[in-house]
């Protein structure tokens, strides 16, 4: 099976949703980090800023449509997170989304 065609992000945000110790910064450069609109960004400017889990740039309704507000310019660590990986398949149990 195709796991790219059986995740799809777009109608599940649950891995944006997990945790607010997930979406920190890491192996950026400063150029890069300064793509980031600074309303998206941590007080401590380590990690995106989250609402309780939750990232600030997902946008919409978890296991119903949802987006990121800054897709081009995400942390590393949310490119790296990969539909079907163990952090997917976390995120999604927790959210009760099937796999
Ligand atoms: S939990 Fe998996 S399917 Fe859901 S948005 Fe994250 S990578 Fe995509
Ligand atoms: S920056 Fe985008 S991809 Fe990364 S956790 Fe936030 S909403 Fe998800």
């Amino acid at each position: 099976m195709d796991t790219q065609t059986d995740f799809d992000c777009q109608t599940c945000g649950a891995c944006c949703s997990f945790s607010a110790d997930w979406p920190r910064f890491s192996t950026e450069s400063d150029a890069e980090l300064d793509l980031i609109p600074l309303k998206y960004v941590a007080a401590d400017e380590a990690g995106m800023r989250c609402e309780g889990n939750r990232c600030s740039a997902l946008v919409g309704e978890i296991r119903s449509k949802t987006s990121c507000a800054i897709y081009a310019v995400r942390p590393h660590v949310c490119r790296t997170c990969s539909p079907g990986d163990f952090e997917c398949l976390s995120a999604r149990e927790f959210f009760g989304i099937g796999n």
